[in-house]
């Protein structure tokens, strides 16, 4: 076994919520279809609910249509943008309703865009109409009100300071740097290059229900970069005052700043070896035990099992003694369901 492991806040999150939580988003989930328990927990792990739904929706429009028209000098029609956003909305709602996720030789990358996976169609969440049009509705209103965004000195418009930067990169995951025996790899909502060509991070809040430590997230994307400079000793490397890491909450229009200095980076990079040990441990004992997925403990916190995806999936294989049957769990599904 290699002696790197792929590092990552989220993970590290969920191995202290429940260990056989990691073990069905981080083992066993596998995209291929000939084992189905490992395609079930894959599916569970894309699984989103409808918050989630609108924030990815949202995201995806900054990446490929908002950013893109800003870096492009180009007209910014947001009542324009809204509806693309809803018709992308509409998509993937459709993809996710007709399980077309299911279907043979559809991938992520086959689906691109359009790849989702609804709570309410994959294990038949009660919903109502009325909260499917309000989320078509707040998708629109969150784009629309993009242009009234202020930075928190409470003057300069977002879209102002975006304009005036010097480069804008959207959906950036291509930085790694090694911490200790870590791979570090965070996806990036956008990095800029300001106008003295120093960088700045934005991580868009899109959902309530997404990662609730932004701050940590953006220390962990500031760290990448800051290191990664110091791969270019043709350029002299950047202080820590000089990166700028943003949280833009989107469905409240708001900006918030998040300190990057010496101790807090300190801070950081001992909590990433300290759990990258962790993330280590658990591999190997999987591996060298051939630990499966009865071996995990559940956890006791019953609202850390309201909230995980595998919910269904992990009472299912309880109750049948850890043999799935893709039937009997549909089955299973409807009847909890109709309950
Ligand atoms: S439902 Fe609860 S016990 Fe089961 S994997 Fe999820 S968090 Fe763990």
């Amino acid at each position: 076994m290699s002696d790197r492991i792929n590092w990552s806040y989220s993970t590290v999150g969920v191995l202290r919520q429940c260990s056989r939580k990691f073990y069905f988003g981080h083992i066993l989930a596998n995209y291929g279809k000939s084992n189905k328990l490992k395609r079930k927990a894959f599916e569970l792990k894309q699984m989103q609910n409808l918050s989630m739904w609108q924030g990815s929706v949202v995201d995806k429009i900054m990446e490929t249509i908002i950013i893109p028209a800003i870096a492009n000098k180009d007209r910014l029609d947001f009542h324009l943008f809204a509806e693309e956003a809803a018709a992308l909305a509409d998509q993937r709602f459709a993809f996710s309703k007709k399980k077309s996720y299911q279907e043979e030789g559809v991938t992520k990358t086959v689906a691109g865009d359009d790849f989702c996976i609804l709570n309410i169609h994959e294990i038949e969440e009660a919903y109502t109409d009325s909260e499917i049009s309000h989320a078509y509705q707040n998708v629109r209103d969150v784009v629309i009100n993009i242009p009234n965004i202020l930075m928190p000195d409470n003057k300069t418009l977002l879209i102002d300071f975006l304009k005036e930067a010097n480069s804008l990169y959207p959906n950036v995951s291509n930085r790694q740097v090694e911490i200790e025996t870590a791979n570090v790899k965070p996806q990036i909502d956008l990095v800029i290059y300001d106008k003295k060509w120093k960088p700045v991070v934005m991580d868009w809040k899109v959902s309530d229900s997404w990662t609730s430590d932004y701050s940590k997230q953006l220390v962990i994307i500031g760290i990448v970069i800051y290191l990664k400079r110091l791969e270019t000793p043709d350029k002299p490397p950047f202080e820590y005052e000089d990166i700028k890491l943003y949280e833009v909450d989107l469905l409240k229009g708001t900006v918030k700043g998040h300190e990057f200095t010496e101790e807090i980076v300190a801070e950081m990079i001992d909590e990433i070896n300290l759990t990258s040990s962790d993330i280590k441990l658990i591999r190997e004992e999987i591996k060298e035990n051939n630990l499966t997925i009865e071996d995990f403990d559940t956890t006791d916190n019953q609202s850390t099992c309201k909230f995980c995806n595998y919910a269904t999936l992990c009472s299912f294989l309880i109750q049948h003694k850890f043999q799935y049957d893709e039937k009997a769990y549909l089955k299973f599904i409807r009847d909890k369901q109709s309950a």
